[in-house]
């Protein structure tokens, strides 16, 4: 089942003499289940093809389908709608709220979706068991080690059960063991969630665990 697709994507960036073209007519389908690597060095464009694929930028031409609907011609208000319910994303920097503990950062997507109080607290308590760091519900981001901080970014993507995982060097700022070892829960997780995940990364170790390798080539993501 294709939970994700682009088709002929062209994306481009405004400049003084002619436009940068960073994907052009780019193809791509990703089954539920199924993680990804997309790997490709740095100014390929692997964060322009997650936020398209995201719903957070618009593509010039072609269009991106979620789950079958196409989502080019959709108002803002309803990709963003669409991706609050069926994306989650994490960054290389984990972006949490630092005045909160990290149960109630992943809550707070939870609650903004009108789950209450008890029932967002119970999922973010089992979440964070999930990432092994059930003891660390009650910090905040700043008491929390690098690879902590991570762990509570990736249960607060999928805090509201999204069929679509992106992420953006999601280990890219830890050390190699740490790394090793958050990438190891957020695998379970995907695997146990049935999410589908692309995952942006420069570690091959961590992109040969994933079912399937693409790279950008010419402005076209395609296998390697
Ligand atoms: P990657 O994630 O692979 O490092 P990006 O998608 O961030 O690559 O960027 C691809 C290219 O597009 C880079 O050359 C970058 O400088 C350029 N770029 C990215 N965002 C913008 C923007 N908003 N305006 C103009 N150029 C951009
Ligand atoms: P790492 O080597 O993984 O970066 P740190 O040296 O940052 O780990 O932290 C080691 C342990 O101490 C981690 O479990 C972390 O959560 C905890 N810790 C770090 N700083 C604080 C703090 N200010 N308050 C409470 N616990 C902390």
């Amino acid at each position: 089942r294709t939970v994700l697709r682009l088709e002929k994507v062209t994306r481009q960036y405004a400049q003084a003499d002619q436009p940068l073209v960073i994907l052009k007519e780019a193809d791509f389908a990703m089954n539920a289940g199924e993680t990804v690597a997309l790997v490709a060095p740095s100014g390929a464009g692997k964060s322009t093809l997650l936020h398209v694929a995201g719903l957070l930028e618009r593509a010039e031409e072609g269009d991106v389908f979620l789950r079958g609907e196409p989502c080019g011609g959709l108002s803002d208000a309803r990709r963003t709608a669409m991706r609050r319910s069926d994306i989650g994303f994490v960054y290389q920097f984990h972006h949490l709220l630092p005045e909160f503990t990290a149960a109630e950062n992943i809550m707070m997507p939870q609650m903004i979706a009108g789950l209450k109080q008890p029932q967002a607290q119970e999922r973010a308590e089992q979440l964070l068991d999930y990432m092994r760091i059930g003891h660390r519900g009650h910090h905040r981001p700043a008491e929390l080690s690098g690879g902590e901080q991570q762990r509570v970014a990736i249960a607060r993507a999928v805090a509201n059960a999204p069929s679509i995982l992106l992420a953006d060097e999601p280990t890219g700022n830890l050390d190699p063991e740490t790394a090793g070892y958050v990438f190891e829960a957020l695998e379970a997780l995907v695997r146990q969630s049935g999410l589908a995940a692309l995952i942006a990364t420069h570690n091959h170790e961590i992109a040969n665990r994933m079912d399937r390798r693409v790279t950008l080539q010419d402005g076209r993501v395609v296998d390697y």
